[in-house]
Protein backbone atom coordinates (compact mmCIF):
# COMPACT_ATOMS: atom_id res chain seq x y z
CA UNK A 1 0.00 0.00 0.00
CA UNK A 2 1.57 3.64 -0.86
CA UNK A 3 2.13 6.04 1.68
CA UNK A 4 1.71 9.70 1.14
CA UNK A 5 2.73 12.37 3.88
CA UNK A 6 0.94 16.08 3.55
CA UNK A 7 3.04 18.82 5.13
CA UNK A 8 3.02 22.55 4.85
CA UNK A 9 -0.83 22.14 6.19
CA UNK A 10 -1.21 25.83 7.43
CA UNK A 11 -4.94 25.09 9.36
CA UNK A 12 -6.18 21.19 9.43
CA UNK A 13 -9.86 20.78 10.24
CA UNK A 14 -10.16 17.66 11.79
CA UNK A 15 -13.94 17.26 13.37
CA UNK A 16 -11.79 15.02 15.93
CA UNK A 17 -11.39 17.68 18.91
CA UNK A 18 -10.03 15.00 20.63
CA UNK A 19 -6.76 15.70 19.33
CA UNK A 20 -7.11 19.43 18.77
CA UNK A 21 -3.78 21.10 19.21
CA UNK A 22 -3.70 24.44 21.46
CA UNK A 23 -0.78 26.67 21.49
CA UNK A 24 0.95 23.97 18.73
CA UNK A 25 4.78 25.07 17.83
CA UNK A 26 5.02 22.94 14.54
CA UNK A 27 7.89 24.08 12.79
CA UNK A 28 5.98 23.88 9.43
CA UNK A 29 5.47 27.37 7.15
CA UNK A 30 2.32 29.09 8.54
CA UNK A 31 0.73 32.18 7.56
CA UNK A 32 -1.42 33.41 10.91
CA UNK A 33 0.11 34.42 14.25
CA UNK A 34 -0.40 32.56 17.39
CA UNK A 35 -2.87 35.53 18.56
CA UNK A 36 -4.84 34.90 15.27
CA UNK A 37 -4.98 31.24 16.11
CA UNK A 38 -5.80 31.47 19.68
CA UNK A 39 -9.16 34.11 19.11
CA UNK A 40 -9.77 31.77 15.95
CA UNK A 41 -10.42 29.10 18.74
CA UNK A 42 -12.78 30.90 20.39
CA UNK A 43 -15.00 31.65 17.77
CA UNK A 44 -18.54 29.83 17.79
CA UNK A 45 -18.31 26.55 16.83
CA UNK A 46 -14.53 26.38 16.82
CA UNK A 47 -14.16 23.38 19.28
CA UNK A 48 -16.18 21.17 17.44
CA UNK A 49 -13.88 21.50 14.23
CA UNK A 50 -10.62 19.91 16.30
CA UNK A 51 -8.34 22.39 14.40
CA UNK A 52 -4.31 21.75 14.48
CA UNK A 53 -1.57 23.65 13.58
CA UNK A 54 1.46 22.50 12.81
CA UNK A 55 -0.08 19.17 11.48
CA UNK A 56 0.56 16.62 9.25
CA UNK A 57 -1.05 13.99 7.46
CA UNK A 58 -0.38 10.14 6.27
CA UNK A 59 -2.38 9.28 3.59
CA UNK A 60 -2.20 5.07 3.78
CA UNK A 61 -3.67 3.47 0.39
CA UNK A 62 -7.93 4.87 1.07
CA UNK A 63 -7.64 5.59 4.66
CA UNK A 64 -6.12 8.11 7.29
CA UNK A 65 -3.37 6.29 8.26
CA UNK A 66 -1.78 9.07 10.77
CA UNK A 67 -2.18 12.57 11.74
CA UNK A 68 0.40 14.54 14.21
CA UNK A 69 3.11 17.07 14.55
CA UNK A 70 4.88 17.47 11.26
CA UNK A 71 8.62 17.75 12.73
CA UNK A 72 7.14 13.62 14.49
CA UNK A 73 6.09 12.44 11.20
CA UNK A 74 6.90 8.99 10.35
CA UNK A 75 8.49 8.04 7.12
CA UNK A 76 6.23 7.87 3.83
CA UNK A 77 6.56 6.50 -0.17
CA UNK A 78 5.94 10.01 -1.27
CA UNK A 79 5.75 13.88 0.27
CA UNK A 80 3.63 16.32 -0.77
CA UNK A 81 4.09 20.18 0.52
CA UNK A 82 1.09 22.01 0.70
CA UNK A 83 2.76 25.23 1.06
CA UNK A 84 1.02 26.83 3.49
CA UNK A 85 -3.01 25.64 2.90
CA UNK A 86 -5.75 24.66 4.69
CA UNK A 87 -6.78 21.06 5.02
CA UNK A 88 -10.39 19.89 5.63
CA UNK A 89 -12.55 16.80 5.25
CA UNK A 90 -14.32 16.26 2.25
CA UNK A 91 -17.86 18.22 1.79
CA UNK A 92 -20.56 15.46 2.61
CA UNK A 93 -23.70 16.42 0.60
CA UNK A 94 -26.46 14.43 1.92
CA UNK A 95 -29.24 15.58 -0.06
CA UNK A 96 -28.86 15.86 -4.43
CA UNK A 97 -31.28 14.79 -6.95
CA UNK A 98 -29.20 13.92 -9.91
CA UNK A 99 -31.05 11.40 -11.92
CA UNK A 100 -32.99 13.81 -14.67
CA UNK A 101 -32.96 14.92 -18.32
CA UNK A 102 -33.18 18.76 -19.01
CA UNK A 103 -32.50 21.64 -17.68
CA UNK A 104 -35.50 24.43 -16.62
CA UNK A 105 -33.41 27.58 -16.69
CA UNK A 106 -36.38 29.69 -18.47
CA UNK A 107 -38.39 28.45 -15.36
CA UNK A 108 -35.89 30.05 -13.00
CA UNK A 109 -35.73 33.27 -14.84
CA UNK A 110 -39.47 33.38 -14.95
CA UNK A 111 -39.08 33.40 -11.00
CA UNK A 112 -36.44 35.69 -10.60
CA UNK A 113 -39.27 38.04 -12.54
CA UNK A 114 -42.02 37.64 -10.24
CA UNK A 115 -43.43 34.23 -10.59
CA UNK A 116 -43.66 31.83 -7.16
CA UNK A 117 -42.40 28.10 -6.89
CA UNK A 118 -44.53 25.30 -6.89
CA UNK A 119 -43.98 21.58 -6.36
CA UNK A 120 -45.60 21.28 -9.89
CA UNK A 121 -42.46 22.37 -11.86
CA UNK A 122 -41.27 18.59 -10.81
CA UNK A 123 -43.06 17.25 -13.74
CA UNK A 124 -41.19 19.18 -16.77
CA UNK A 125 -38.11 17.03 -15.71
CA UNK A 126 -40.16 14.19 -15.21
CA UNK A 127 -40.97 14.02 -19.11
CA UNK A 128 -37.82 14.76 -20.05
CA UNK A 129 -36.32 11.92 -17.93
CA UNK A 130 -38.59 9.49 -19.16
CA UNK A 131 -38.03 10.25 -22.42
CA UNK A 132 -34.20 9.61 -22.17
CA UNK A 133 -31.92 6.90 -22.33
CA UNK A 134 -29.65 5.42 -19.71
CA UNK A 135 -26.90 6.82 -21.55
CA UNK A 136 -27.90 10.18 -21.51
CA UNK A 137 -29.18 10.18 -17.64
CA UNK A 138 -26.28 8.26 -16.78
CA UNK A 139 -23.81 10.85 -18.56
CA UNK A 140 -25.56 13.68 -16.93
CA UNK A 141 -25.13 12.41 -13.21
CA UNK A 142 -21.39 11.56 -13.90
CA UNK A 143 -20.96 15.12 -15.49
CA UNK A 144 -22.93 16.68 -12.30
CA UNK A 145 -20.55 14.43 -9.35
CA UNK A 146 -17.34 14.85 -11.17
CA UNK A 147 -18.74 18.88 -11.06
CA UNK A 148 -19.21 18.39 -7.10
CA UNK A 149 -16.14 16.66 -6.21
CA UNK A 150 -14.15 19.36 -8.48
CA UNK A 151 -15.42 22.04 -5.52
CA UNK A 152 -15.02 19.18 -2.86
CA UNK A 153 -17.61 17.16 -2.07
CA UNK A 154 -16.36 13.42 -2.00
CA UNK A 155 -19.41 11.50 -0.76
CA UNK A 156 -22.71 12.46 -2.38
CA UNK A 157 -26.34 11.16 -2.24
CA UNK A 158 -28.37 11.08 -4.70
CA UNK A 159 -32.75 10.33 -4.96
CA UNK A 160 -34.30 9.10 -7.29
CA UNK A 161 -37.70 11.07 -8.00
CA UNK A 162 -37.81 12.18 -11.71
CA UNK A 163 -39.16 8.56 -13.25
CA UNK A 164 -42.34 7.77 -10.89
CA UNK A 165 -43.04 4.86 -13.15
CA UNK A 166 -42.07 1.54 -11.71
CA UNK A 167 -39.95 0.69 -14.43
CA UNK A 168 -38.47 4.75 -14.77
CA UNK A 169 -37.90 4.70 -10.47
CA UNK A 170 -36.34 1.53 -10.63
CA UNK A 171 -33.76 2.28 -13.14
CA UNK A 172 -33.40 5.62 -11.55
CA UNK A 173 -32.22 4.03 -8.47
CA UNK A 174 -29.73 1.75 -10.56
CA UNK A 175 -28.43 4.43 -11.85
CA UNK A 176 -27.84 6.45 -8.56
CA UNK A 177 -26.41 3.24 -7.35
CA UNK A 178 -23.56 3.00 -9.94
CA UNK A 179 -21.98 6.58 -9.22
CA UNK A 180 -23.43 8.23 -6.22
CA UNK A 181 -22.42 7.11 -2.52
CA UNK A 182 -25.96 6.98 -0.97
CA UNK A 183 -29.02 5.84 -2.44
CA UNK A 184 -32.44 7.61 -2.24
CA UNK A 185 -35.48 5.95 -3.07
CA UNK A 186 -38.12 8.97 -3.83
CA UNK A 187 -41.18 7.64 -5.96
CA UNK A 188 -42.80 9.85 -3.24
CA UNK A 189 -41.60 12.88 -4.97
CA UNK A 190 -45.03 14.27 -6.66
CA UNK A 191 -47.84 12.87 -8.14
CA UNK A 192 -47.53 12.26 -11.30
CA UNK A 193 -50.27 13.80 -13.59
CA UNK A 194 -51.46 10.48 -15.03
CA UNK A 195 -52.73 10.12 -10.88
CA UNK A 196 -54.31 13.59 -10.55
CA UNK A 197 -57.31 12.16 -10.02
CA UNK A 198 -56.59 8.75 -8.29
CA UNK A 199 -53.31 10.47 -5.57
CA UNK A 200 -54.44 7.29 -3.01
CA UNK A 201 -53.57 4.98 -6.02
CA UNK A 202 -50.14 6.69 -6.42
CA UNK A 203 -49.46 6.03 -3.30
CA UNK A 204 -50.50 2.49 -3.32
CA UNK A 205 -48.01 2.25 -6.43
CA UNK A 206 -44.91 3.65 -4.69
CA UNK A 207 -45.89 1.03 -1.80
CA UNK A 208 -46.52 -1.69 -3.85
CA UNK A 209 -44.39 -2.48 -6.66
CA UNK A 210 -42.29 0.57 -7.17
CA UNK A 211 -40.98 -0.03 -3.90
CA UNK A 212 -40.55 -3.90 -4.78
CA UNK A 213 -38.79 -3.06 -7.72
CA UNK A 214 -36.67 0.08 -6.27
CA UNK A 215 -35.42 -1.04 -2.90
CA UNK A 216 -32.48 -3.45 -4.07
CA UNK A 217 -30.51 -0.53 -5.43
CA UNK A 218 -31.37 1.78 -2.56
CA UNK A 219 -30.40 2.31 1.37
CA UNK A 220 -33.09 5.13 1.94
CA UNK A 221 -36.68 5.64 1.51
CA UNK A 222 -37.92 9.70 1.27
CA UNK A 223 -41.06 11.65 0.67
CA UNK A 224 -42.01 15.15 -0.24
CA UNK A 225 -44.04 15.82 2.58
CA UNK A 226 -45.40 19.19 1.48
CA UNK A 227 -48.66 20.95 0.65
CA UNK A 228 -49.41 19.96 -3.12
CA UNK A 229 -47.54 16.58 -2.83
CA UNK A 230 -47.78 14.08 0.03
CA UNK A 231 -49.83 14.80 3.37
CA UNK A 232 -49.37 13.47 6.76
CA UNK A 233 -51.18 10.10 6.23
CA UNK A 234 -49.62 9.56 2.88
CA UNK A 235 -45.96 10.08 4.45
CA UNK A 236 -46.61 7.67 6.90
CA UNK A 237 -48.05 5.07 5.05
CA UNK A 238 -45.04 5.31 2.25
CA UNK A 239 -42.53 5.24 5.20
CA UNK A 240 -43.88 2.45 6.70
CA UNK A 241 -43.76 0.96 3.64
CA UNK A 242 -40.49 1.37 3.02
CA UNK A 243 -39.35 0.48 6.21
CA UNK A 244 -40.85 -3.07 5.97
CA UNK A 245 -38.76 -3.35 2.85
CA UNK A 246 -35.57 -2.42 4.69
CA UNK A 247 -35.23 1.46 3.85
CA UNK A 248 -34.02 3.43 6.41
CA UNK A 249 -36.65 7.12 6.10
CA UNK A 250 -35.35 10.34 6.12
CA UNK A 251 -37.65 13.12 4.99
CA UNK A 252 -38.24 16.63 2.96
CA UNK A 253 -40.02 18.54 5.70
CA UNK A 254 -41.37 22.06 5.86
CA UNK A 255 -39.75 23.61 2.86
CA UNK A 256 -42.98 25.43 1.78
CA UNK A 257 -44.68 26.27 4.51
CA UNK A 258 -45.60 24.73 7.91
CA UNK A 259 -46.43 21.04 8.00
CA UNK A 260 -46.26 17.70 9.59
CA UNK A 261 -43.31 16.95 7.90
CA UNK A 262 -40.69 16.79 10.89
CA UNK A 263 -42.90 15.81 13.31
CA UNK A 264 -43.39 12.50 11.51
CA UNK A 265 -39.33 12.30 10.69
CA UNK A 266 -38.58 12.21 14.47
CA UNK A 267 -41.42 9.87 15.05
CA UNK A 268 -40.14 7.42 12.38
CA UNK A 269 -36.38 8.27 13.85
CA UNK A 270 -35.82 9.05 10.39
CA UNK A 271 -31.59 9.81 9.62
CA UNK A 272 -32.54 13.47 8.66
CA UNK A 273 -35.50 16.03 8.23
CA UNK A 274 -34.46 18.25 5.05
CA UNK A 275 -35.10 22.05 4.89
CA UNK A 276 -36.46 22.78 7.86
CA UNK A 277 -37.58 26.14 6.51
CA UNK A 278 -40.36 27.03 8.46
CA UNK A 279 -40.48 25.34 11.97
CA UNK A 280 -42.32 26.01 14.81
CA UNK A 281 -40.87 25.78 18.86
CA UNK A 282 -42.32 22.30 18.78
CA UNK A 283 -40.80 21.20 15.55
CA UNK A 284 -37.69 22.65 16.65
CA UNK A 285 -37.89 20.49 20.32
CA UNK A 286 -38.69 17.30 17.96
CA UNK A 287 -35.35 17.86 16.51
CA UNK A 288 -33.12 19.00 19.46
CA UNK A 289 -34.54 15.87 21.24
CA UNK A 290 -34.58 13.31 18.53
CA UNK A 291 -31.41 11.58 16.68
CA UNK A 292 -32.89 13.37 13.46
CA UNK A 293 -30.91 15.77 11.40
CA UNK A 294 -32.13 18.66 10.55
CA UNK A 295 -30.55 19.25 6.66
CA UNK A 296 -30.47 22.42 5.62
CA UNK A 297 -30.47 23.53 1.82
CA UNK A 298 -29.73 27.01 1.29
CA UNK A 299 -29.02 26.51 -2.30
CA UNK A 300 -33.10 26.41 -2.06
CA UNK A 301 -33.94 29.63 -0.72
CA UNK A 302 -31.06 31.14 -2.98
CA UNK A 303 -32.76 29.72 -6.34
CA UNK A 304 -36.59 30.62 -5.24
CA UNK A 305 -35.97 33.78 -3.51
CA UNK A 306 -37.44 32.39 -0.47
CA UNK A 307 -36.77 32.89 3.22
CA UNK A 308 -33.85 30.91 4.33
CA UNK A 309 -34.23 28.79 7.82
CA UNK A 310 -33.20 30.12 10.82
CA UNK A 311 -30.07 27.41 11.95
CA UNK A 312 -29.44 29.52 14.83
CA UNK A 313 -32.72 28.57 16.69
CA UNK A 314 -31.63 24.94 15.59
CA UNK A 315 -28.37 25.49 17.27
CA UNK A 316 -28.97 26.91 20.05
CA UNK A 317 -31.61 24.15 21.20
CA UNK A 318 -28.95 21.30 20.62
CA UNK A 319 -29.81 19.93 17.10
CA UNK A 320 -27.39 18.63 14.69
CA UNK A 321 -27.57 20.62 11.79
CA UNK A 322 -25.90 19.33 8.19
CA UNK A 323 -25.77 21.53 5.10
CA UNK A 324 -26.30 20.01 1.43
CA UNK A 325 -27.10 21.25 -1.87
CA UNK A 326 -30.32 19.66 -2.70
CA UNK A 327 -28.69 19.98 -6.45
CA UNK A 328 -31.67 19.51 -8.27
CA UNK A 329 -32.72 20.96 -12.06
CA UNK A 330 -35.72 22.77 -10.86
CA UNK A 331 -35.06 24.60 -7.43
CA UNK A 332 -31.43 24.52 -6.76
CA UNK A 333 -28.99 23.81 -9.53
CA UNK A 334 -26.21 24.09 -7.89
CA UNK A 335 -23.37 21.21 -6.64
CA UNK A 336 -21.26 24.11 -4.66
CA UNK A 337 -21.01 22.70 -1.05
CA UNK A 338 -18.47 26.11 -0.51
CA UNK A 339 -21.72 28.10 -1.80
CA UNK A 340 -23.85 26.74 0.67
CA UNK A 341 -21.35 27.08 3.64
CA UNK A 342 -21.44 30.46 2.29
CA UNK A 343 -24.83 31.40 2.16
CA UNK A 344 -25.07 28.95 5.50
CA UNK A 345 -22.82 32.35 7.10
CA UNK A 346 -24.23 35.22 5.75
CA UNK A 347 -28.03 34.00 5.87
CA UNK A 348 -28.26 31.48 8.42
CA UNK A 349 -26.97 33.04 11.46
CA UNK A 350 -24.51 30.26 11.51
CA UNK A 351 -20.37 30.85 12.56
CA UNK A 352 -18.08 29.46 9.76
CA UNK A 353 -17.10 27.21 12.21
CA UNK A 354 -20.53 25.46 12.87
CA UNK A 355 -21.09 26.00 8.41
CA UNK A 356 -17.75 24.09 8.01
CA UNK A 357 -19.08 21.23 9.97
CA UNK A 358 -22.60 20.60 8.88
CA UNK A 359 -21.19 20.58 5.62
CA UNK A 360 -18.67 17.87 6.95
CA UNK A 361 -19.65 16.40 10.23
CA UNK A 362 -23.25 16.78 10.04
CA UNK A 363 -23.96 15.60 6.44
CA UNK A 364 -21.93 12.28 7.71
CA UNK A 365 -24.36 12.38 10.46
CA UNK A 366 -27.52 12.94 8.12
CA UNK A 367 -26.10 9.81 6.37
CA UNK A 368 -25.86 7.57 10.06
CA UNK A 369 -21.87 7.29 8.42
CA UNK A 370 -18.82 7.53 10.92
CA UNK A 371 -15.92 6.84 8.30
CA UNK A 372 -16.67 10.26 6.34
CA UNK A 373 -16.77 13.89 7.62
CA UNK A 374 -13.79 13.62 10.05
CA UNK A 375 -9.97 13.12 9.75
CA UNK A 376 -8.11 10.50 11.69
CA UNK A 377 -6.21 7.80 11.68
CA UNK A 378 -8.77 5.16 9.81
CA UNK A 379 -11.12 7.36 8.48
CA UNK A 380 -11.50 6.96 4.79
CA UNK A 381 -8.71 9.38 3.23
CA UNK A 382 -11.34 11.90 1.82
CA UNK A 383 -9.34 15.35 1.99
CA UNK A 384 -10.16 19.03 0.38
CA UNK A 385 -7.17 21.31 0.18
CA UNK A 386 -7.95 25.36 -0.16
CA UNK A 387 -6.09 27.89 -1.68
CA UNK A 388 -6.25 29.44 1.19
CA UNK A 389 -4.96 29.77 4.69
CA UNK A 390 -7.91 29.07 6.99
CA UNK A 391 -11.40 27.07 6.62
CA UNK A 392 -12.75 30.57 7.60
CA UNK A 393 -12.09 31.52 3.37
CA UNK A 394 -14.69 29.64 2.33
CA UNK A 395 -17.44 31.97 3.66
CA UNK A 396 -15.04 35.31 3.56
CA UNK A 397 -14.52 34.47 -0.07
CA UNK A 398 -17.84 33.70 -1.81
CA UNK A 399 -18.04 32.54 -5.19
CA UNK A 400 -14.39 32.05 -5.43
CA UNK A 401 -13.17 28.38 -6.36
CA UNK A 402 -10.93 27.76 -3.33
CA UNK A 403 -10.30 24.47 -3.67
CA UNK A 404 -6.84 23.98 -4.80
CA UNK A 405 -7.16 19.75 -5.03
CA UNK A 406 -9.02 17.06 -3.63
CA UNK A 407 -8.54 13.50 -2.19
CA UNK A 408 -10.92 10.73 -2.09
CA UNK A 409 -10.76 7.62 -0.74
CA UNK A 410 -6.66 8.04 -0.68
CA UNK A 411 -6.17 9.24 -4.29
CA UNK A 412 -6.41 12.53 -6.07
CA UNK A 413 -8.76 12.81 -9.03
CA UNK A 414 -8.19 16.53 -9.40
CA UNK A 415 -4.79 16.60 -8.36
CA UNK A 416 -3.01 17.77 -11.03
CA UNK A 417 -1.69 21.04 -9.84
CA UNK A 418 0.91 19.83 -7.68
CA UNK A 419 3.16 16.48 -7.81
CA UNK A 420 4.17 14.33 -5.02
CA UNK A 421 7.72 13.89 -4.76
ZN1 LIG B 1 -34.77 17.70 -2.35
Amino acid sequence: MTTTLLTGIAELVTNDPATAETGATGSDRRTTSASDRSARSELPGAGRLGLRTGAAVLIDGDRIGWIGPADAAPAADHRIDLAGRAVLPGFVDSHAHLVFAGDRASEFAARMTGQPYAAGGIRTTVAATRAAGDETLRANLDRLRREALAAGTTTMECKSGYGLTVADEARSVRLAAELADEVTYLGAHVVPAEYADDPAGYVDLVCGEMLAASAPHARWVDVFCERGAFDADATRQILRAGTAAGLVPRLHANQLGPGPGVQIAAEFGAASADHCTHLDAADIAALADSGTVATLLPGAEFSTRSPYPDARRLLDAGATVALATDCNPGSSYTTSMPLCVALAVREMRMSPAEAVWSATAGGAAALRRTDIGMLRAGARADLVVLDAPSYLHLAYRPGVPLVHSVFRAGTSPIGARFGAS
